[in-house]
């Protein structure tokens, strides 16, 4: 995996981040799981593919997905160590990894269910891809459910559909078509991925079912070639202080607070001074432990899920204990600090990041509450993109506070005079004043849902004034 020897500092290549969206139900889980279940099967003892928050799937067991591909695409070689898939699908996830300016993510699956089409979390989904300039494939799924489509196991697509009738092969033409029309209306060139001239113009759709496994070594295939071709430079990392994303903050049995973090940069070891965000700042704490999840064949020998080891590198995911975290935020960015009179420099440039998420401004907006910095980070572009202005935004339960600020704007604004509270609760106390003074609530766990509901109410308020 060593790239070269420059001077004394190694580098190589990391495996990119693969992360899978789409609307509920069209398939996400099942994918990840066909995936994950295809790379087990294939993989030699000893090649360790589960991480904290994600799994890869090592050049080895692709090589060996890919292989029945030979024959279409002769040259077809992984160079990458890997893809490393995020486990939990679904936007509210991903908003968690986010990075300034972009995402953790160097690429998206987009699945789309091919019998359903688009539906409103597809282009959620889409709309964000497009915001945090992501690439993306999208996976059309289900294909076992075309009419007439007869099923061949763990085939590649191309494959397949050589066995498939006409008039199923007109059916599957017809829906990539429609799906090639929708991400046209979304600003998108696409076509069916065996028919793609420049993958950088063009998104590749393939067609793929989740249940029969038939497309998935395209799927895969696809991924690791574009990752090769066109993102090497960004995939190259070095010895250097590690880099990440907090994903998920954790209450474990025995270890007290801990933190899931997805490294995409750099080396991470025991003992590590790092800095994430925290509910009331930066907090700079060490690292106690580097916990990874310990290998199924393992679990009925010992004690415990994870096993602790010296030394990460990225890309990976990994559950981090170390004192102090109990007010860390999902979605932080996570820097180790290379020495100890470079802290100030390190809280500084973590706090000027979330600066732009979590703030108290001057103009008459909705008052914005979430559970991550990720998800309050997503909900502040979509209302963005609404034209909602944002007079306070924040990580937490809706306080007393909140209402009171919602109760100021409502005098001059009403329509504005509103909270936004993504899974999250209204503290008692709040929930007096917010009934006395009549400020309505919108709560939700599914970002657009939120956003629906409050739109259309906005929409009838302002019917009732004209
Ligand atoms: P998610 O909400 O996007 O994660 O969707 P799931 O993976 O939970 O799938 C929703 C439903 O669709 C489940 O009942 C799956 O078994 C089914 N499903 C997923 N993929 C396929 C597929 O390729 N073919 C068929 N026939 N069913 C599928």
């Amino acid at each position: 995996m060593v790239l070269e020897l420059s001077s004394d500092k190694k580098t190589w290549i990391r495996q990119p981040i693969i992360v899978v969206l789409g609307h509920v139900d069209h398939g996400k889980t099942t994918l990840l799981d066909k995936i994950r279940g295809t790379a087990v099967a294939k993989k030699e003892p000893g090649e360790i593919t589960q991480h904290v928050g994600a799994s890869v799937v090592p050049a080895s067991v692709l090589n060996k997905i890919t292989e029945p591909l030979k024959k279409y695409f002769p040259k077809l070689v992984i160079e990458i160590p890997g893809l490393l898939f995020i486990d939990t699908p679904g936007h509210e996830l991903f908003s968690n990894l986010r990075r300034r300016g972009g995402s953790v993510a160097d690429m998206a699956i987009l699945v789309v269910d091919v019998v359903e089409g688009f539906q409103p979390q597809t282009i959620e989904a889409l709309n964000i891809l497009k915001e945090k300039r992501v690439p993306f494939i999208v996976a059309a799924n289900k294909i076992d459910r075309l009419e007439g489509w007869k099923a061949f196991p763990d085939t590649p697509f191309l494959e397949s559909v050589k066995r498939q009738s006409p008039r199923t092969i007109s059916i599957l033409e017809e829906r990539i078509y429609q799906l090639v029309g929708k991400l046209y209306e979304h600003g998108f060139e696409s076509e069916r991925f065996d028919r793609v001239k420049d993958f950088r113009r063009t998104v590749a759709i393939v067609p793929i079912s989740a249940k029969t496994g038939e497309g998935i070594s395209e799927l895969l295939a696809l991924i690791a070639g574009l990752a090769q071709q066109f993102m090497k430079k960004k995939l190259v990392t070095s010895e250097d202080a590690a880099r990440g994303v907090v994903l998920e903050v954790k209450e474990e049995q025995g270890l007290g607070t801990t933190i899931d973090v997805i490294i995409y940069d750099g080396v991470l070891s025991k003992n590590d001074l790092f800095v994430v965000v925290g509910k009331n700042g930066p907090i700079v704490t060490r690292v106690r432990s580097l916990l990874m999840p310990r290998p199924l064949q393992d679990m009925r020998m010992h004690e415990g899920r994870f096993v602790q080891v010296d030394l990460v590198t990225a890309a990976t995911g990994v559950k981090i204990s170390a004192p102090g975290l109990e007010d860390a935020l999902a979605g932080s960015p996570f820097y180790v600090i290379p020495s100890e009179d470079r802290i100030q420099e390190f809280t500084r440039m973590v706090q000027e990041e979330v600066s732009q998420i979590r703030f108290k401004g001057e103009s008459d907006g909705v008052v914005l509450k979430a559970d991550t910095l990720g998800t309050l980070e997503a909900l502040l572009e979509a209302l963005r993109r609404e034209n909602i202005p944002v007079k306070l935004a924040d990580v937490g339960h809706v306080t007393r506070n909140d209402v009171l600020e919602a109760a100021i704007v409502s005098k001059s604004k009403p329509e504005y005079g509103v909270i936004l509270a993504f899974n999250v609760k209204i503290l008692p106390e709040a929930e007096e004043l917010r009934a006395r003074e009549n400020i309505p609530v919108f709560k939700h766990n599914i970002i657009y849902q939120l956003l629906e509901e409050y739109l259309k109410w906005f929409k009838e308020f302002k019917e009732r004034e004209r």
